[in-house]
């Protein structure tokens, strides 16, 4: 499969579009009134001055295209040192403003490509990812320990590959693996059911997004398990009738939305595919009447906006012909694939929620520090972070933290954990669960 995947030289124009201005360090417009926040976790905990930020990595990408740099020990620990949250891309205004996060990942698969990168510590995504098709080292036949509820309850999840089904719910490996994030596939899965929704699984056969080998720089394997992936949903499409694939997690999402298209053939495989997010999913049937409410959950809560499913996915507009600024002009931004309204309206809608919002939302959300392989590399500073997240939840006076990402469940309730806070992380499935009725 041919894939258009970029290298560090084919950005360089980009590269040197970065005036160093540093603006891309500091949140500054959000509000009203208008305010200004910190927004990228790497210069909050390692220094802004010299690398930190994006004007950093950026220039550490001059200094490797100029052949400057090196990869020392040092030097690789500063480019993983980055949650790759897009937090400077949505502060920065230039024309390279589209490919920031793209500049720094490309820099990290060259380091992988020379050799050198990723952390040690990161390693094992790799060499779990292609001994067990998981970031976890988790063994094949545990990927379905979370169905066992449904079988004891004998309510069976449909297996797509024996049995047709409209939806394929591909569960990702964080809700699969990941103990505290099971209650997300749980809860998803327990809201199908209640609905009606004719959906399957693959089980023991689905096999990861690549999302986290993409993110650190290893793009073939990224590639190996996307082109798995894309062959398995065509045939899934052909054979089976899978006509909408749905998914929990922000981190699957974001890979089969935006890393999925860099395939040359991606139209073609997915002609007749629609890939949503389970929120995006029950709103349309909360729209349409489809999802009612029984009794009450009395809770004042705040919602947390995962990266993935916000601003990663910005499409941008450039002027490609230059007939509207200049020839590779950054000329606009269209955020409606970003999911920001649709949990709020739907978190909104259950009866007893009293909701309250941090400063810090939307695009200009604080990422919980868990992406970009930090979580594995950098374990004791992706907690830290998701504590600073937890303490910015606290003081709207929130008493839970919702968000609608395994990911930032599992690292929020870490940082919550190690302030010792009553603050729990919360994934939207998992209220909608207690509040929709079983079928009459
Ligand atoms: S990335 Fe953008 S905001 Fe940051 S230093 Fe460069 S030009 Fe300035
Ligand atoms: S992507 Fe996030 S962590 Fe990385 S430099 Fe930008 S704001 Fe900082």
């Amino acid at each position: 499969m041919k894939w258009e995947i970029s290298t560090l030289e084919e950005l360089e124009d980009k590269i040197w579009r970065c005036t160093a201005c540093g603006n891309c360090k500091t949140a500054y417009k959000f509000g009203p009134p208008p305010a200004f926040g910190e927004i990228c976790p790497a210069g909050v905990e390692f220094g802004f001055d010299g690398m930190m930020a994006s004007k950093g990595k950026i220039a550490f990408a001059r200094g490797i295209l100029d052949g400057e740099l090196e990869w020392t020990e040092d030097f690789l620990d500063a480019v993983y040192k980055c949650t790759v949250c897009g937090g400077c891309q949505n502060q920065c205004e230039l024309d390279h403003k589209p490919f920031i996060p793209e500049i720094i990942e490309a820099m990290r698969r060259k380091a992988v490509a020379e050799g050198a990168g990723p952390m040690p510590s990161q390693k094992k995504i790799s060499q779990s990812l292609s001994a067990y098709n998981n970031p976890y080292q988790g063994p094949r036949r545990v990927r379905t320990d979370w169905t066992r509820p449904f079988k004891k309850a004998k309510k069976p999840i449909k297996n797509i590959n024996k049995e047709p089904a409209d939806i394929l719910y591909y569960v990702g490996c964080t809700g699969a693996f990941n103990l505290p994030a099971r209650g997300v596939p749980t809860a998803t899965a327990s809201i199908f059911q209640k609905l009606g929704l004719d959906f399957g699984i693959l089980g023991e056969n689905e096999i990861c997004c690549g999302s986290t080998a993409m993110r650190i720089g290893d793009a073939e394997e990224f590639k190996r398990v996307a082109e798995a992936n894309l062959e398995m949903f065509q045939r899934l499409h052909e054979e089976k009738g899978v006509n909408t694939i749905v998914t929990s997690c922000a981190g699957c999402y974001r890979a089969i939305k935006k890393d999925y298209i860099l395939a040359a053939d991606y139209d073609k495989i997915m002609n007749g595919i629609r890939v949503v997010h389970t929120v995006d999913l029950l709103n349309g049937l909360f729209q349409e009447g489809k999802l009612k409410f029984s009794g009450e959950l009395p809770m004042k809560v705040t919602y947390h906006d995962p990266c993935h499913t916000g601003r990663h996915l910005n499409k941008f507009e450039i002027d490609e012909d230059g007939s509207k600024l200049w020839k590779g002009a950054y000329v606009g931004l269209n955020e409606e694939d970003c999911l920001y309204d649709v949990p709020r309206e739907l978190l909104k809608a259950i009866p007893g929620i009293e909701f309250t919002e941090m400063e810090r939302i939307r695009d200009n959300s604080y990422c919980c520090g868990g992406g970009g392989g930090v979580m594995t590399g950098y374990g004791d500073w992706a907690a830290k972070n998701a504590s600073r997240r937890i303490e910015e939840g606290m003081a709207t006076g929130a008493e839970h933290m919702v968000s609608i990402c395994p990911f930032c469940h599992y690292n929020l309730n870490e940082g919550s954990k190690r302030i010792k806070s009553d603050m729990q992380l919360y994934d939207l499935v998992e209220l909608l669960d207690q509040v929709i009725p079983e079928p009459e």
